[in-house]
């Protein structure tokens, strides 16, 4: 909804994605002063539609309507992002089909990379519904020893430099510095911060974090290209579980 530059270059290239995996997909460019009944009333329509396996309204909606009212209107076996309170609670207690989107992203490049999470220190900086809880909880899973950090989290260097594996998803750029990290740690950079010179970059800060690090993803070409593989992973899963 709206015209949120961002959130336009994440549905194209979603779309793109479909396109390139040969998934089917229906793009709904919606004006901002779409009211919250109309939303609704797509989103019931697509609930419905069976050739519709999965289903996603891309963040953040407009301010006069209500988030969490539209992520609890998509029928949780549609949920492809996984934000639905029934995914949340399944991936809590570890029993799930979707995962949402980033966090599994970044568990896919660690296992990728042979990295075993089992019995290491990781610890996550952010507790965002959408990334930070998630991606603690699949670290968890994976029986990590895991510390959520947030703003208002004491001695954040200290608990950092602590961290085998550490997952930054604090959302301000360079954020994180080398002197904040372990030597031979895993950094992986959820940020994704548009400078003032139209260049994005995450939240480590890569030319001193890389010196430290055993192994540290990029921004841009890191998670986000993940994030969108995990997208299709998941709409893949939805057409299996709704069939
Ligand atoms: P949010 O703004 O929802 O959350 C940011 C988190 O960082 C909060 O938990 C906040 O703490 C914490 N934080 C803020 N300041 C500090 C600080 N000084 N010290 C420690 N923690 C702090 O962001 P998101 O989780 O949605 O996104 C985080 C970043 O990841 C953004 O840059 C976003 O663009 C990017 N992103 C990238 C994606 C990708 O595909 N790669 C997908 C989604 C997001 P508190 O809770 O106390 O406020």
């Amino acid at each position: 909804m709206g015209e949120d530059p961002a959130s336009q270059v994440y549905v194209r290239n979603k779309e793109i994605a479909c396109e390139a995996c040969g998934i089917y997909s229906e793009k709904y460019a919606l004006p901002e002063e779409t009211t919250q009944e109309e939303l609704l009333s797509l989103i019931d329509t697509l609930n419905k539609k069976s050739s519709i396996s999965g289903i996603l309204v891309q963040l953040p909606v407009p301010k006069h309507i209500d988030e969490e009212t539209i992520i609890n209107a998509i029928d949780p076996k549609k949920d492809v992002d996984a934000f639905h309170p029934i995914n949340v609670g399944k991936i809590m207690v570890g029993n799930y089909d979707f995962v949402p989107c980033t966090p599994a992203g970044v568990m896919e490049l660690i296992k990728e990379s042979g990295i075993d999470v089992s019995g290491k220190e990781c610890v996550v900086v952010g507790r965002s519904n959408i990334v930070g809880k998630p991606q603690a909880m699949l670290l968890l899973h994976q029986n990590g020893t895991v510390t959520i950090c947030h703003s208002r989290t004491k001695n954040l260097a200290e608990k950092t430099r602590n961290a085998d594996i550490l997952v930054a998803a604090v959302g301000i750029p360079n954020f994180i510095k080398g002197d904040m990290i372990k030597e031979g740690a895993v950094v992986i950079d959820v940020g994704i911060n548009r400078m003032e010179n139209g260049k994005l970059c995450g939240d480590v800060e890569f030319e001193t974090a890389e010196k430290v690090a055993d192994a540290i993803t990029p921004v841009p070409g890191g998670v986000g290209p993940m994030t969108i593989a995990m997208l299709m992973r998941n709409t893949v899963k939805a057409a299996i579980v709704n069939n």
